[in-house]
């Protein structure tokens, strides 16, 4: 495969962008190699400067859970940039969107708009200690909730892949404020609670984490964690920046009927342009300016045409519940024809997978925490993400990553990824 196009172009990215790209895991380092950049994006597939076609199984990280380019979605966007790109001042898409987020989320109360989904988490825990008068929270280890500095403690994905859990920069102050435990370890929690009695604000968690690669909840982990905040008075905060509108319609919370006090949302919210949004309890959220004493503002906030974007993709999903449906059963597809040839080629690797989320782990543990995440053979992924790239597939360049499905992947385009895989096992296992 001929990728000198974007070769040329990282050499060059590399002097003027640090590292040569936006955002760190983009740059290929965790699986070696460089970079391909992308020119296009059609359905299902991807397109790079080289002209090399890719089917996508990353879709922006999420957004894209229609596919890349999607009519409706264009055309709003082309429609509402003919009566300007910004205002800062209220409009009427933004009244309707909030509306939308309500009927869609039903523990949202209230929501306000942000610009991505850091700025939604960081908010949220300002608004949670505002509402309590507490300072600590408390997030679990390989949960990433952006890059702000309170969650720059054990954050997965790019923290993790570059072996910088704690970044230079994050003061001790900050970093002494933000508590950290297992994922799935409910006894942690209480422990951590009861050696910080009444200095807890809140919570915060994926409810299916995405970013130590794809991890469940435990049976009756999201259950507990609602209990013991009832008790201590701790506001739970849902990061569904990935699995809002993925999972269900609802986010994971419909799906695993937990009722979190407040969610942040990101990535699909946007449909695809930067837009991220927290909301819940209209008691609390009430606490946010001007209504209340939290500051949190936003020059571009709820900005026309992200709203069109993003108004135009919920009501898409909300219209049509043949999307999750579809979304299930390729999940589940996959899910079969993946697990059929690690049967096949006697292999014990762990696959999460739920809806439209998965991760193939290289390791024959359980992945449960971000401890068993880190048990994979990270050498290993490297060969084999290199070898689906060289088959077409675009997967998420790091093991610790979640792929997303799209509705615009067929049956036949799911076959190909299920064929590309094994043979690349076969390749990077030297099995034949
Ligand atoms: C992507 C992500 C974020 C950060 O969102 P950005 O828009 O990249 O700032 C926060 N939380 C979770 C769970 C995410 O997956």
């Amino acid at each position: 495969m001929n990728t000198s196009t974007s070769q040329a172009l990282f050499e060059k990215a590399q002097q003027y962008i640090p590292g040569g790209v936006n955002s760190p895991v983009r740059a290929f380092r965790a699986v070696g190699g460089t970079p391909i950049f992308i020119k296009s994006a059609k359905g299902p597939y991807v397109y790079d400067e080289d002209g090399n076609e890719y089917i996508e199984l990353i879709n922006s990280w999420g957004p894209m859970i229609l596919g890349h380019a999607h009519e409706l979605i264009q055309k709003a966007v082309s429609d509402a940039i003919q009566h300007s790109f910004s205002f800062g001042a209220p409009t009427r898409r933004e009244v309707e969107v909030a509306e939308l987020i309500v009927e869609m989320v039903p523990s949202i109360e209230k929501v306000r708009m942000v610009n991505s989904g850091t700025e939604a988490t960081m908010s949220a825990i300002r608004v949670a200690r505002g509402f309590t008068g507490r300072d600590k929270i408390i997030k679990f280890e390989g949960c990433y909730h952006g890059h702000g500095d309170s969650f720059l403690i054990a954050a997965g994905s790019g923290a993790a892949t570059f072996g910088t859990p704690d970044s230079p920069g994050v003061t001790k102050g900050v970093a002494n404020d933000t508590l950290t435990a297992p994922f799935n370890d409910l006894e942690a929690v209480r422990q951590l609670i009861d050696s910080n009695k009444n200095k807890v604000a809140a919570l915060i968690l994926e409810p299916v984490v995405g970013n130590m690669g794809c991890v469940l909840p435990a049976e009756g982990f999201l259950e507990g964690l609602r209990k013991i905040c009832n008790e201590e008075g701790i506001v739970l905060i849902l990061d569904e920046v990935m699995t809002g509108f993925r999972l269900a319609k609802g986010g994971a919370q419909e799906r695993f009927g937990i009722k979190p006090d407040l969610t942040t949302l990101g990535k699909i919210i946007g449909g695809g342009m930067p837009v991220g949004a927290y909301g819940g309890r209209a008691d609390i959220m009430n606490w946010v300016s001007p209504a209340g004493p939290v500051y949190q503002a936003g020059t571009l906030s709820g900005n026309p045409i992200a709203t069109a974007a993003g108004l135009t993709m919920l009501n898409y999903l909300n219209d049509h519940p043949g999307v999750y449906t579809q979304l299930e059963e390729s999940g589940k597809k996959l899910a079969d024809g993946f697990r059929a040839s690690l049967q096949k080629l006697s292999l014990n690797y762990t696959l999460n997978q739920i809806g439209s989320m998965y991760t193939l782990f290289f390791t024959n543990q359980q992945v449960t925490d971000f401890p068993s995440a880190k048990s994979s053979d990270l050498v290993l992924f490297g060969k084999y993400f290199h070898a689906m790239l060289n088959k077409g597939i675009y997967l998420g360049p790091s093991q610790f990553e979640s792929m997303f499905l799209s509705t615009a992947l067929t049956d036949k385009h799911l076959d190909m990824v299920i064929q590309a895989n094994e043979e690349s096992l076969k390749e990077v296992l030297n099995l034949h």
